[in-house]
C-alpha cells in the first residue's frame, strides 16, 4: 500500500513542488511548504533572467537597456 502522506509527520497529502521553470523540487503538503521553500532560493518560483551581469557587481548601471 501506497502512502500518500507528506514525510513531514503532518500526515496530510503530499504533493509535487516545482519551481519556476517546472523543475520538480520535492514533495510537500500545506504544512511544510513554506519551510521546504526556504531551503531553496527566494526566487526560485521566478524565471529569472540568467545574465552575465547577475554575478559582477562591477559595471552595472541600474537600469535594463
Ligand atoms: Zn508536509
Amino acid at each position: 500500500m501506497i502512502e500518500k502522506q507528506c514525510t513531514c509527520g503532518s500526515e496530510k497529502h503530499h504533493r509535487n513542488l516545482y519551481d519556476g521553470y517546472g523543475i520538480y523540487l520535492c514533495k510537500v503538503c500545506d504544512d511544510c511548504e513554506h519551510n521546504k521553500l526556504n531551503n531553496y532560493r527566494s526566487d526560485i518560483m521566478d524565471r529569472y533572467d540568467t545574465c552575465e551581469n547577475i554575478e559582477s557587481d562591477g559595471d552595472w548601471d541600474g537600469h535594463w537597456e
